[in-house]
């Protein structure tokens, strides 16, 4: 019946419940001497109530045996044990009754421990996002959380049936291909030893992502574990998120030949303008060529506008690049300031330069030009009449500023946190006020992209100090040449140069200002390609001069079909167009053209690219 050696033994004494014998076993576990036990009763060792009635039928004379009974004992110490007893009538004592115990704590600590560990096993499954499925290696389903079961829509009455195939079946006639699936689930559940992952797309447009890896038992593989996540909100917005980007590469795009375009439209007005202008402001007494220096002024200053907006939206869409070179800033600012006198005397505001150290910063000299001039020009269209604006550089071998400071309106410090954004305009006044609303949150972005920034205080009333922060630079100064030097005079008496321009009023420019720097040149014109291919097979030019745009023809089109007439097939090529753009103007290039110039002319560049064309062709 028991292990005796290893049981607890006890007799009891019918008549007066005490505890007449005990083994060690029983001492050792219940923490007792002989002596102490034999004081005591059995019912103030055994604990349960079922005992007390036992004992209570024992002392009337009902002595039944039994076996295998759990039961609890208290020790001496008040801790209680479990056990599995049988009670038995001693042989040969009629009045003592054998108690057979076995300590069986431990073994109800190991089901309790191995029931939790098994509760929180399912809890754990139950906590996972994600659905789980476990089988054993013939594709049996050993467990699966709930999140699976709602995944897949299985109803309680097809899981209380615990019928595999039904399940599958169910799975199955859910997904679009039905085929596919079962046969990669085949696959995967031969495949004892392989992680897999595949997408499962559904009749109904969800989309389940399907992740599963063996699962073994010290090192011997029993099954596999599948977890299955819902990806189709991601999915859908993953596909929301690519038309959007779609549709906004689109508009960007759209955008872009909406400004190459409109920028071509206005250029080869101002063109004429500008042009015309300048040479008639040459030919005028002085008195009157002020008057027409205003027009060209103005020209000049639509190109700027157009640029400016040009260039903006490069910016944003991450395409304008700086290239930085050391600049001596003094003589920079000496520049604008000569720059922005029309302005300044406009507004009545006078702009000046405090004494500053001679300062070398590290900047795109054109685009610090146009940044400065930015804070200059707002430094005198929101000021006062007679107001001032000063310039001041400071700086150290690391950082140089440019303070610019006026004593103007001011603005709030509400608007002060919205300024640099790009199209805001601000502040009372902004409606009596020329402007985009962009000059400031270009100016900070082109700082920034030369590793500086800009920054203002201002107070309403009584003006603001803008600044800009831009890395001091240590090497010297490369001199930076806006205007360059007119072009000698050369004797072309020799060339003939073909001009091929469809805009009459830009082929006049041409012309005249052709006529006017370089009169000995032989000029032949066309305004068409294939004007052009008669002129040049009839003529065989020097120098082609070709706007990118004809109607019948590219640019690049006439070049390529000039160069293969024998004679002309090293033929030089100037381009001068409209198109202004980085992208225009390197697409020329490689088309074989030898410059590329944009209109507005300039008559300098034209004259001086055209000698060097006509006098080293092969550059
Ligand atoms: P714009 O001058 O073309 O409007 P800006 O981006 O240069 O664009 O300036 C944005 C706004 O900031 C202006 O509309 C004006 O309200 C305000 N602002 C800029 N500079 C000054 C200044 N020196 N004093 C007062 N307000 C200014």
């Amino acid at each position: 019946m028991f292990d005796i050696a290893s049981d607890l033994l006890l007799a009891v004494d019918t008549n007066s419940l005490q505890v007449v014998a005990a083994n060690q076993t029983a001492l050792q576990s219940l923490s007792y001497s002989l002596d102490d036990i034999t004081q005591l009763s059995i019912t103030d060792i055994e604990a349960s109530l079922q005992d007390v009635f036992y004992w209570d039928a024992v002392s009337t004379g009902i002595v039944q045996s039994i076996h295998h009974v759990e039961g609890q004992y208290r020790r001496a110490d008040g801790q209680l044990i479990d056990v599995e007893k049988s009670i038995v009538p001693m042989p040969g004592h009629p009045r003592l009754l054998l108690i057979c115990a076995r300590d069986t704590s431990a073994r109800q600590q190991t089901a309790q421990a191995l029931e939790h560990y098994t509760s929180m096993l399912q809890a754990t499954l139950e906590a996972t996002a994600d659905g789980i499925l476990v089988t054993d290696t013939t594709g049996r389903i050993v467990n699966i959380n709930h999140r699976f079961a709602r995944m897949w829509q299985l109803g309680d009455d097809l899981l209380a049936r615990q019928d595999d195939s039904e399940i599958l079946d169910a799975m199955t006639e859910q997904v679009s291909q039905p085929d596919e699936y079962l046969a990669r689930l085949v696959e995967i559940t031969e495949d004892l030893h392989n992680e897999s992952d595949d997408l499962i797309e559904f009749k109904d447009g969800r989309v389940f992502e399907r992740h599963s890896m063996p699962q073994s038992i010290r090192e011997h593989v029993v099954g596999r574990v599948f977890s299955f996540a819902d990806i189709t909100h991601r999915i859908q917005t993953e596909a929301a998120l690519r038309v959007a980007r779609d549709e906004a590469e689109q508009a960007n795009r759209v955008k872009a030949e909406f400004l190459s375009q409109i920028s071509h439209e206005l250029r080869t007005p101002l063109n004429a303008i500008i042009g015309f202008s300048q040479m008639l402001a040459d030919d005028l007494p002085a008195t009157q060529r002020d008057t027409v220096q205003h027009i060209t002024k103005a020209g000049w200053h639509l190109l700027e506008l157009i640029n400016e907006i040009l260039d903006f939206a490069k910016l944003e869409a991450g395409k304008l690049s700086v290239t930085l070179e050391s600049v001596d800033i003094q003589a920079l600012i000496n520049d604008c300031l000569m720059l922005i006198q029309p302005i300044a005397q406009r507004h009545r505001v006078t702009v000046h330069l405090e004494p500053s150290p001679a300062q070398l910063v590290r900047a795109d000299p054109t685009r610090l030009k146009q940044m400065i001039l930015n804070l200059l020009s707002n430094g005198c269209k929101y000021n006062r009449p007679h107001g001032k604006v000063t310039v001041q550089v400071t700086g150290n071998e690391k950082q140089t500023r440019i303070f610019i400071k006026d004593n103007g309106i001011g603005i709030s410090e509400t608007d002060l946190t919205k300024l640099f954004q790009a199209f805001t305009r601000v502040g009372k006044e902004q409606h009596k006020v020329e402007g985009t609303g962009i000059g400031l949150a270009f100016t900070q972005r082109l700082a920034q992209l030369m590793g500086g920034d800009v920054g203002v205080s201002s107070a309403e009333g009584v003006g603001s100090t803008f600044w800009i922060d831009l890395p001091t630079a240590t090497q010297p100064t490369t001199p930076h040449l806006d205007n360059p030097p007119q072009a000698k005079s050369a004797d072309h008496a020799h060339h003939t140069v073909l001009c091929v321009e469809d805009d009459r009023s830009s082929m006049l420019l041409l012309k005249s200002i052709l006529q006017k720097h370089r009169p000995n040149l032989h000029l032949l014109t066309a305004s068409s390609g294939l004007q052009a291919l008669q002129q040049a097979t009839a003529h065989t030019p020097d120098l082609l001069i070709s706007d990118m745009n004809l109607p019948d023809m590219k640019g690049s089109e006439i070049l390529a079909k000039l160069r293969t007439i024998p004679n002309l097939t090293t033929l030089p090529a100037l381009a001068l167009s409209a198109d202004a753009q980085a992208g225009d103007i390197s697409a020329g290039l490689a088309a074989g053209f030898n410059r590329y110039l944009t209109k507005p002319i300039n008559f300098n560049s034209l004259v001086s690219e055209i000698d060097e064309l006509l006098n080293k062709p092969n550059q």
